[in-house]
């Protein structure tokens, strides 16, 4: 279901008036996760401001250490509808278990399946039982082919509105965080129908690194980018030293809009 030999055209998923996919080019900006109401709420403003069409923002943290802040959880997503309400961008967000399935079908727009949920068959095989558009991360040390057929278990269970995200991989390299596969962009969309965008933020692991990379991910053809903002990064609960500030944003965006239009 995913192969496009079964599917030549490209998939264009809508959410609300905004489109993934296609002719369009969508950014999804936000913080990593969401501390406070005016947190989110003034992170929100910034990048519809600077031209993001969806906010991406975690309630619930897939983190390394158990130690480390794992997110507001329900009241995160209270604080994402918030922010939704105010500025009219619907919101993106990671669902880690089936226990807030309907949580999450009831209160975000795009669910998004995080890179150490990627071979998660249970939760994949429960969100392909809902119709909510789903950003699906490629595994930390997946290969094409096995994000491929994870994808295909969503589709299998009767969802087809999946977003491919590359988002780096591990490699020997680690001078940044990840190494972005930019070649991973045409293969997929030579193999798939479905969209691809490309996370720059969690691939490099590096601020300055989000907006080099977030071009290239354009000029080779992917179908949007999802970049983590943050208005205070040296503080920030979460990947704050791969978070640009709105400023910053507001720059990449201007360099975006001088490769092609977007959304
Ligand atoms: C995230 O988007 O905040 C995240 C945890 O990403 P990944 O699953 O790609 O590590
Ligand atoms: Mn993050």
């Amino acid at each position: 279901k995913v192969n496009r030999l079964f599917h030549p055209e490209d998939t264009v998923i809508s959410v609300g008036d905004r489109k993934i996919g296609g002719d369009t080019f969508a950014v999804i900006a936000g913080p990593c996760s969401v501390e406070s109401e005016t947190q989110i709420v003034g992170i929100a403003e910034a990048v519809k401001k600077s031209g993001a069409a969806f906010l991406r923002g975690g309630a619930f943290k897939p983190r390394s250490s158990p130690y480390s802040f794992q997110g507001l959880r329900e009241d995160g997503l209270e604080l994402l509808k918030i922010a939704r309400t105010k500025t009219g961008l619907p919101i993106v967000s990671e669902l880690m278990s089936t226990e807030y399935l309907e949580r999450f079908v009831e209160d975000v727009d795009i669910i998004q399946i995080g890179a150490r949920n990627m071979q998660n068959f249970e939760l994949l095989k429960e969100v392909g039982k809902i119709q909510k558009p789903v950003i699906l991360k490629r595994g930390l040390s997946s290969t094409i082919e096995e994000l491929l057929l994870a994808a295909e278990y969503i589709l299998a269970h009767g969802n087809e509105n999946v977003i491919f995200c590359e988002r780096g991989i591990r490699t020997f390299e680690n001078y940044t965080r990840n190494t972005l596969d930019l070649t991973a962009v045409p293969v997929i969309k030579k193999l798939s129908h479905l969209p691809v965008i490309v996370d720059p933020s969690h691939a490099a692991g590096l601020w300055w690194l989000v907006e080099p990379m977030a071009k290239a991910a354009m000029v080779v053809g992917a179908d949007g980018v999802m970049i983590e903002v943050h208005n205070d990064p040296a503080n920030a609960k979460c990947d704050g030293q791969q978070s640009i500030k709105p400023e910053k944003f507001q720059a990449l965006m201007d360099s975006l809009r001088q490769l092609a239009v977007i959304q």
